[in-house]
């Protein structure tokens, strides 16, 4: 009765959540998804009484119900006790006219934190009931990898792959991860781009070679990538978090509808607030805020999808994507759960890099999804201004999302703040009209501007030896994996 899940491509395989979160994709290369989600309606009254804590137990118990309450309980406290520098973790902060909900205040100064301390904490219970092990493995374009590190190390029963595009990603970005420690982490550099990394990926979970040497060791190659449901429920947490406070400080009542401004990538930050939605988080729009890789404006304004572009690298290099992946699952709720319509979109895109929706159902889309865009240069214009008006400090991912909201007409609105600005500080500092060429000096001149200090993993980067210094090529990622597979696992 606990198998409520299935693929965005075929609805014939129901499995659990548990299953759902220790493979990470299915099979026929479809995400996971629950089609009765819209019929789990959380209570608000409820969730505005409880603490962030109770509320991610609440959240999640209703998404993950094969998960006892005591294992949720468990997995939060270990998530969500020490590991964040702010008590509300997740804290919601008025500038200007809107408000900004700053996700950055995690293990990894990033956003990602918020799903990869639990993420971690779900697999593993999920991976004891089913007597596996798992090989996490994960392209990631800046942030995610040193998120996922950082909540794998050391986590019994796991071992993980990070890949990231040599130089495609900040300085501090690469600092993180290749300065990582653990007994089970491995970090590669890849000749190639963020798209091109996580095409491979996808394809080396279906790999029946790799999946042998795996199955030799009771091991399980699965995605600590926000296509994994475990990554995408955490985060559901924080859309009503930000409404619980908006309900507490007394800026709305109670049913009332609010917006948000995400600043969106991989599309799955987003989802997570559509998830909510369907779930009776009352909304008003989604406000889908891009880069100069704007895909995704151009698809929500007029219904095709087309990555043939040419990939901009840009000072948000975490929303520097091409092929955002949970965009299926949008597409299988909104069309009533039609794997076969998803199915023949995601083989287009896969055959012609495009796919186009009818006009019926982006309308549909529409009606709650808005969308906008801006580059480099206006972003830097954003960060300045921010900062002369309101004496904020904006990292680059963050000033998209609020400038996005700011142009909407909705009120409330909610922009997300996804990165801390120290994490890019030469960016930030060049905005505000400072110049500084080493990035860990422009973290201590960032100081006299913000109003916190560095925060402590940034800090120490410096002084890290580096411990990972591999740069492979994207046809030598299977063999690399196949090899550690052999190293971590082998008794
Ligand atoms: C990952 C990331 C995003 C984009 O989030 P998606 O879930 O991929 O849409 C935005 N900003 C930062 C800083 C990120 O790390």
């Amino acid at each position: 009765m606990h198998e409520v899940y299935e693929s965005t491509r075929n609805r014939d395989r129901k499995i659990t959540s548990k299953q759902a979160i220790f493979e990470g994709i299915s099979p026929d290369g479809g995400l996971y998804v629950w089609p009765e989600l819209a019929q789990v309606q959380l209570d608000l009254t409820t969730i505005c009484k409880q603490s962030y804590q109770e509320n991610a137990v609440y959240i999640l118990h209703h998404l993950l119900p094969d998960f006892t309450k005591e294992e949720l309980e468990q997995c939060v406290a270990n998530a969500y006790g020490n590991t964040f520098s702010s008590p509300d973790i997740t804290p919601l902060r008025k500038v200007g006219d809107v408000y900004v909900l700053e996700l950055f205040h995690g293990p990894t100064s990033a956003f990602k934190d918020v799903a990869l301390t639990l993420l971690p904490q779900l697999m593993s219970v999920a991976l004891r009931s089913a007597h596996q092990k798992a090989l996490i493995l994960t392209a990631t374009s800046g942030d995610t990898g040193k998120a996922a590190l950082a909540g794998f190390q050391d986590v019994k029963d796991t071992g993980i792959v990070v890949f990231y595009p040599d130089h495609k990603v900040s300085q501090v970005q690469y600092r993180q991860m290749v300065t990582q420690r653990g007994k089970n982490v491995k970090v590669y550099g890849v000749k190639g781009n963020f798209d091109d990394a996580q095409s491979k990926v996808k394809e080396l979970f279906l790999d029946p070679d790799l999946r042998e040497v795996a199955a030799k060791y009771h091991v399980r190659l699965t995605s600590a990538n926000s296509i994994n449901i475990g990554r995408l429920v955490p985060q559901i947490v924080y859309y009503f978090e930000a409404y619980k406070q908006l309900v507490n400080q007394g800026v709305i009542q109670l049913g009332d509808k609010i917006s948000y401004s995400v600043p969106t990538g991989n599309f799955g930050d987003v989802l997570a607030g559509y998830y909510g939605y369907l779930m009776g988080l009352p909304v008003e729009k989604f406000y889908v805020a891009s880069n100069a890789n704007h895909v995704l404006t151009d698809f929500l304004t007029t219904g095709i999808y087309d990555r043939n572009r040419e990939f901009i690298q840009t000072i948000s290099p975490s929303m520097d994507i091409l092929i955002s992946s949970n965009l299926e699952r949008l597409l299988y709720y909104v069309s009533n759960c039609d794997a076969d319509f998803v199915k023949g979109c995601m083989d287009e895109l896969a055959q012609t890099g495009k796919y186009q929706i009818p006009a019926d159902l982006l309308k549909k889309i529409q009606s709650l999804f808005d969308c906008g865009y801006i580059d480099d240069v206006q972003t830097k214009a954003v960060i300045g201004k921010t900062y002369q008006e309101t004496n904020e400090i904006l990292d680059p991912h963050s000033a998209i999302g609020y400038e996005i909201g700011k142009a909407a007409k909705e009120r409330p609105m909610v922009t997300l703040a996804t990165a801390s600005p120290y994490k890019f500080a030469q960016d930030v500092l060049d905005a505000i009209g400072v110049k500084e060429a080493d990035p860990m000096q422009a973290m201590k001149k960032l100081e006299d501007y913000a109003h916190e200090k560095t925060p402590k993993g940034l800090a120490e980067l410096n002084d890290l030896p580096i411990l990972h210094k591999d740069v492979i090529s994207i046809d030598d990622m299977k063999q690399d994996v196949a090899n550690y597979i052999e190293e971590l696992f082998h008794d």
